[in-house]
Parts: C-alpha cells; structure tokens; sequence
C-alpha cells in the first residue's frame, strides 16, 4: 500500500517527509515523490519544484541533495500502481500544466476515463498514465472557471469523482497551506504546537513531532494554514468540528499497530494486504481481473502444459496456496517446488512450461538461481 505524507511549518519540512516516506516504505511501493513550495520558508520566492523516482526513497533523498530542495510546505507520495507502469512520468505528486498546484493521490478514480475526456476536450494535455492526473487538472480547471481559490475547487472537483481516495494538494499561490481530503482511504493530521501541521495515511510519520492529531472521516477535507486553526469541511461545505485525539502509542508500538510483535500485525494485516493489493486490480461485482504485469503472457499461461511455481520459505507456503487456487480455478496443473530442489536436480523443463518464481526479498540466491535453469530451458518466466 502507498504511502503520503505532508507538512507546512516555519523550518525546513524536507527531511521530515523524506524520513515519513521511509517509516512507509515497509508497505511496499513501486516509486516515489516529493513537491515542495520553493518560497514557503520567506527566503526566496519561486514555485513548486518537485523530486521523483522509480527507486529506493534514499535515491529520491540523493535528488533531493542535489537539487537543493528546501521549504516549509511540502508534500510526499510512495506508489503503489493502478493505473500506469512505475514510471518517473506516473509516479506522483502530478502537477497542473502551469505548475501551480501539486497533488498526490492513494487510490483510485473509477470514472477517471470520462472526467479525463472531457478536459482533453477542454483543451488539458496528459503527461502520464494514471487516473491521478486527472484530479490535478480538474482542480485547476475548476478554479479557473470559477475563480475560486485551489481548496474549494478540491472541494467541487470531488463532487464529481467517484472512487477511493487520500488526496493532498499545495498551490504556488499558497505557500504554507495545503488542502487534504480522503474517502476509503485513511488520512491523518497532527497539529503541532507552534501552527505546524503534519499530515500522512498513517500516524507512524507524524507521531515524532506531534500526538495530537485528527482523523479524516469519509468526504472530508481539510483545510490546513501555517499557524491558523486546522479546518474541517464535508464535501458539502458544512464547517465540522475537528475531533483531536491525543496519540497513546510511541512510535514503536505504533509501527507494530499495538500488536508485540511485528510477526503477529503482519498476521492480522493479511486480510488488508489483501484487499489493498487488489485494489483497482480486481472487480467482483463487474467480474474482471487486470494483472498489468501478466498481461503479455494471459496467453502462454494458458496454453502452458503445466505452471511450475519455485520459491522457498513464506514463498513457497503462498506457493502452495496458489497451486490449489490455480488448479481449482484454471484446471491448469501446476507444480510447487523448493528453488533449492529444483536447482540442483536437472529437472524436467520445456519451452510449453510456465515457471514462477516467488521472492519476498526478491533476492533468494536459490530462486533467483532456478529461474536462471529454467530460463536456460527456454521456459517462460514470470
Ligand atoms: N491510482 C493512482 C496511480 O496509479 C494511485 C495509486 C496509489 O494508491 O499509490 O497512480
């Protein structure tokens, strides 16, 4: 699941969303990015400039270095892909054509295609993929139409979204601001005790600087101001009273969700990994599956004689499990083997197999070495 993070404050927020970024990073994620409003610490004037990559957050952290990005308004994404490849186009924050505002989205905009037709007509070039896009260029074109500021038009733009979302937006008009709304998708701000504000999908980032924090309902938003109060609105513009609640756990506990042990959340996680891992993947009640990643080898899968699956460990176990889901479901037959077995064997393997190699490190000298046999083989490799 990706991640987001945020903050304005009157010091340099950047390495606060870097290290967010980092407590997030164990949920897995495909690229990252970061958006900062260049005069938001009075030192310099300037626009929003932002950082991305399809690596590690420590190589968007070396950009960063290198670019010099500095602020007191910022805000940071982790990727988990839906709609586009991690690419550096599609990895977030999007910007709006004239690089005013910045936005960084978790989740999915199911009528994106319909809402992105009608801003190509109204003349909105796409640069990358994702349904993400959409929302920025929306929100600019809703504040233009109406001249209103980047906030209420989040607000009007939403009303004609249906989907999931976590969303945060900043606007080069509006240095040390930032605008937030979920729905499906949790949202968190702490409020710090100088007019700071922090902002993530999780509280492990912000519990560091701040325990007093506010969770987002479905179809609010947030309005938050250096050194104002923080604003909640519903998507119908009725002002609510922020619920503050003061954060019990210390980092620890809260990185391991109150569980002891990090075995036991990652147990009791595995329903949501689940879910979150399907999102925008798979859809039941229209009944379609969209594996980017299997796409180009739906075929091969199958006319293959047989699936081989190699891994070890936890992987192998999955393994296991996908052998009778696949069977069950495909009737196609497949085989569960320990990449260490099946390395040192000389096993049976033709070009009309399919062989799958499971890794959680995606590092396991063993499987890494089996794929290689089978590839020698002429198998297909997934
Ligand atoms: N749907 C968006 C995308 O594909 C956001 C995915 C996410 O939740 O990270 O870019």
């Amino acid at each position: 699941m990706c991640g987001i993070v945020g903050a304005v404050s009157d010091r340099n927020i950047v390495p606060i969303l870097v290290q967010g970024l980092q407590r997030l990073e164990y949920r897995g994620y495909d690229s990252c990015g970061v958006a900062i409003h260049e005069a938001s610490l009075k030192r310099s004037v300037g626009g929003l400039k932002r950082a991305r990559s399809t690596s590690r957050v420590s190589e968007l952290m070396s950009q960063i270095e290198t670019d010099h990005l500095e602020s007191g308004t910022g805000i940071a994404h982790t990727r988990w892909a839906t709609h586009g490849a991690p690419t550096d186009t599609n990895a977030h924050p999007h910007v709006s054509m004239d690089g005013s505002i910045a936005l960084i989205h978790n989740g999915i905009i199911e009528n994106y295609n319909a809402l992105k037709q009608e801003l190509i007509r109204q003349g909105y070039l796409f640069k990358s993929e994702t349904d993400t896009e959409v929302l920025v260029h929306l929100v600019d074109f809703i504040s233009k139409k109406e001249n209103v500021w980047f906030g209420e038009a989040l607000r009007l733009a939403l009303l004609n979204v249906v989907g999931a979302y976590a969303i945060v937006a900043i606007s080069k008009n509006f240095p040390g601001q930032m605008v937030a709304a979920r729905k499906s998708s949790p949202l968190v701000v702490g409020i710090g005790a100088n007019g700071d504000f922090y902002l993530a999908s999780d509280a492990t980032p912000i519990v560091e600087y701040t325990k007093r924090v506010v969770y987002l309902e479905d179809e609010e938003i947030a309005v938050i101001k250096l050194g104002e109060e923080l604003k909640i609105y519903n998507i119908s513009d009725q002002e609510k009273t922020p619920y503050i609640q003061q954060l019990e756990l210390e980092l620890e506990a809260l990185e391991k969700g109150g569980y002891d042990h990090f075995m036991l959340k990652e147990i009791h996680e595995q329903p949501r990994s689940i879910h979150d891992c399907f999102r925008g993947r798979l859809n039941s009640s229209e009944g379609w599956v969209s594996l980017g990643g299997l796409k180009e080898y739906e075929q091969k899968m199958i006319q293959a004689k047989r699936l081989v699956i190699v891994a070890c460990g936890t992987s192998w176990h999955a393994g296991l499990v996908g052998e009778y889901l696949i069977e069950e479901l495909a009737r196609i037959n497949v085989e569960v083997e320990y990449a260490s077995e099946f390395r040192y064997r000389n096993p049976i393997i033709s070009e009309e197999d399919v062989v799958i190699a499971i890794s959680q490190s995606g590092e396991t000298a063993d499987t890494l070495a089996a794929l290689e046999l089978a590839k020698s083989k002429g198998a297909t490799i997934l």
